[in-house]
This record gives C-alpha cells, sequence and structure tokens, in this order.
C-alpha cells in the first residue's frame, strides 16, 4: 500500500456527470478534489461509443451543460465526436485538467468506524482518505460503468433509487 493522500472530494469516473459536478465545486470555491477515471481518455459514454451514426438524440442545446450554452454545434443533434470535443471544451475553459487523472482505476471504497470517514482505493494500491463522510463526498458518476461491489455500497448508502438511477449528492 502507498502513502495514503487526503481529498475533501472524489469523483470517480470522468464523463458528463463527473465534468458538471467539479465545475460546480470550482465554482463553489471547493478545490480540494480529485477526479478519478480509470481510461487513458475522459469522455465517458462519448469516448467510448464511437460506432458510425452515434450521435445526440435530443437537440445538442439541451444536452450542453446550462452555463455552457454558446457552443458552435454544427448539427440540432450533435454527432458523437462534436460532444467528446464538447467535453473537453469544459474542462479548458473552466480549468479542470489539474484536477483530473487518467489511468486510475478506484477497486475499493471503504469506512473506518472510529474516523467515520471513507477512504478510496485504486487499483495500483493507492489509498486517497476523504476529509468528510461518504454520504456527502464521494461522488459515483460511472453509471453503466459500475461494478456490482459499487453498485451494493451505493444501494447500502441510498445512492441508487428503486427506478435505478443514481443521486449524486
Ligand atoms: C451509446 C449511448 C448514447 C447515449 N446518448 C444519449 C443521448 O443522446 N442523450 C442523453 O441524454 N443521454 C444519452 N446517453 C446517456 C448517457 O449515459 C448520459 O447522457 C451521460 O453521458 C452519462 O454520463 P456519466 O458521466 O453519468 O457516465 P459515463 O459517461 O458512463 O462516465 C463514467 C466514467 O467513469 C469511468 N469509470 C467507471 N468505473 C470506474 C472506476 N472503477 N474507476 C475510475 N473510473 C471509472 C468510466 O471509464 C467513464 O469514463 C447515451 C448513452 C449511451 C451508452
Amino acid at each position: 500500500m502507498q502513502e495514503k493522500k487526503e481529498r475533501d472530494i472524489t469523483i470517480v469516473g470522468c464523463g458528463f456527470a463527473a465534468v458538471a459536478l467539479g465545475i460546480s465545486l470550482k465554482k463553489a470555491g471547493l478545490n480540494n478534489f480529485t477526479i478519478l477515471e480509470r481510461s487513458n481518455e475522459i469522455g465517458g459514454v462519448w469516448r467510448e461509443n464511437t460506432y458510425p451514426g452515434a450521435a445526440c438524440d435530443v437537440p445538442s442545446r439541451l444536452y450542453s451543460f446550462s452555463f455552457e450554452q454558446d457552443y458552435p454545434w454544427s448539427l440540432r443533434y450533435a454527432p458523437q465526436k462534436e460532444i467528446f470535443e464538447y467535453l473537453k471544451h469544459c474542462i479548458d475553459k473552466y480549468s479542470l485538467t489539474p484536477h483530473i487523472r487518467l489511468g486510475v482505476n478506484v477497486t475499493k471504497a471503504s469506512y473506518d468506524d472510529e474516523s467515520a470517514k471513507w477512504s478510496v482505493v485504486t487499483k495500483s494500491g493507492e489509498e486517497i482518505a476523504l476529509i468528510y463522510s461518504f454520504q456527502q463526498w464521494v461522488c459515483s458518476t460511472t453509471r453503466q460503468f459500475l461494478t456490482s461491489q459499487v453498485k451494493n455500497l451505493l444501494r447500502a448508502h441510498n445512492f441508487i433509487q428503486r427506478d435505478g438511477t443514481i443521486t449524486l449528492i
């Protein structure tokens, strides 16, 4: 096990949800957070799904963040590549890059009864301790990519609703 780091907030995965959350945290003046992404690239769904014709099924403006509406979409229903570029644009514009760590796979989140704190463990054995409690600050944004272990954890803490949606915070 490597040296334990401390973060106020750890966000697992770097898709649309993480980018929105990261930008919101920065706007709120919270900067001691990290986004851990197991792939070597950001983007989630819009990185993974590159099949011909992959595109937004709602108008691009509606799929855009409320705070980043002024984007030169080429089509009413933007293609995958453009949505992927939009996410990168938001990361750049809102200076999220220093918070993102690529190629970091979260394998475990464990709770310490004594300190009432959670820590996150990665595949390489790194442990990140969270200053606040899990309910407030471990934010899993991974939906389709959740392992059953993490799903059970989220369910135990009422993050997963009956209809399968996940409440982030
Ligand atoms: C093919 C396809 C098309 C879609 N089209 C639309 C659409 O047109 N309109 C619409 O509204 N919605 C659409 N969706 C729904 C889409 O899932 C959401 O709109 C949104 O992009 C999901 O973002 P997210 O950040 O929640 O999750 P994701 O985009 O799934 O991002 C999760 C990230 O977490 C990472 N991750 C997973 N596990 C770990 C781990 N253990 N450690 C570290 N990182 C991890 C993954 O690599 C991934 O990058 C589509 C979904 C799919 C699959």
